[in-house]
């Protein structure tokens, strides 16, 4: 019997405390499910650790998903294929070790990156970002990572991205390529990620948010979310690159004290490369 989510379930997952939505009535709010325990490896020591793995959706979304089932469950549908087709963007927060009584816990806001983080590609930071964001988190005993979907190449998804790739290839740098296409730089929105990380943070806590992106921190402490400090996190750089780098860079991206390796005042420093997101 089709039961995808009836009250039955939906009652099973409240009672068992695995279903919430947080946020305020008449504002942006999302619906959370978990914990669901993940082991994982420390990516660098190999250690084994339970990440608490809570799928997250916008509230709007999941009510318009739950309206298509209730159609199919009460006979008012048979199009099976409406639902599984439908959108809902589902991101995710991985929390580890005691993080709702942490002071100033580390978290990673990760924007999703297909070619980076699961094709392991090098033209830009995404996967060694977020293995180093996670090593950091383990090491520090507790800490988040966010992971956002609907961030594929900066908000433009991944089919445009693949074309900006060929734009970046004839010479635009990750920004231009965006908007050769007509679409935003960078549409990413992080309300989403600062309503989840609330949902579990201490009233009186400050994160540390690893990342180079400025952005990424304004819009944190904007949706209500105290940032004590931003923690660099440099690493995958490369000649593939590089130049990508670069061009986060120029865009406001802070590499911290030590910048970014392999970098010199050579020809076409500055002049920024390939792909990617937005650590
Ligand atoms: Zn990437």
């Amino acid at each position: 019997m089709f039961a995808y989510i009836d009250k039955k379930i939906h009652r099973l997952l409240r009672d068992e405390n695995k279903i919430r939505t947080v946020g305020r009535e008449g504002e942006r709010r999302i619906s959370l499910i978990g914990p669901v325990p993940l082991p994982v490896q420390h990516p660098e020591t190999g250690e084994e650790h339970i990440l608490r793995w809570y799928p997250f959706v916008r509230r709007t979304e999941l009510d318009e998903v739950n309206r298509i089932s209730a159609d199919l469950r009460e006979g008012r549908s048979d199009d099976l294929f409406t639902l599984i087709n439908s959108f809902m963007a589902v991101s995710s927060v991985l929390l580890h070790g005691d993080f709702e009584h942490q002071d100033r816990p580390l978290v990673r806001l990760h924007s999703c990156c297909m070619t980076g983080d699961v094709f392991g590609s090098m033209r830009c930071d995404c996967g060694p970002q977020l293995h180093r964001a996670y090593a950091q988190i383990f090491d520090a005993g507790a800490g988040a990572v966010v992971y956002l979907a609907s961030h594929e190449g900066r908000g433009i998804g991944l089919w445009a991205k693949a074309v900006t790739y060929i734009l970046q290839d004839m010479g635009q740098d990750t920004y231009q390529a965006n908007e050769s296409l007509g679409l935003p730089a960078d549409s990413r929105d992080f309300t989403d990620a600062a309503l989840a990380i609330k949902a579990f943070l201490s009233d009186q806590a400050q994160v540390r948010l690893l990342t180079n992106n400025p952005m990424k921190e304004e819009q944190l402490v904007q949706a209500g979310v105290p940032v004590a400090e931003r923690v660099p996190l440099v690493v995958g750089v490369s000649e593939h690159s590089l130049r990508y780098l670069r061009a986060k860079k120029t865009h406001g991206h802070d590499f911290g004290e030590d910048g970014l390796p392999l970098e010199s005042d050579g020809p076409g420093a500055g002049t920024d490369e390939p792909p990617g997101q937005g650590s």
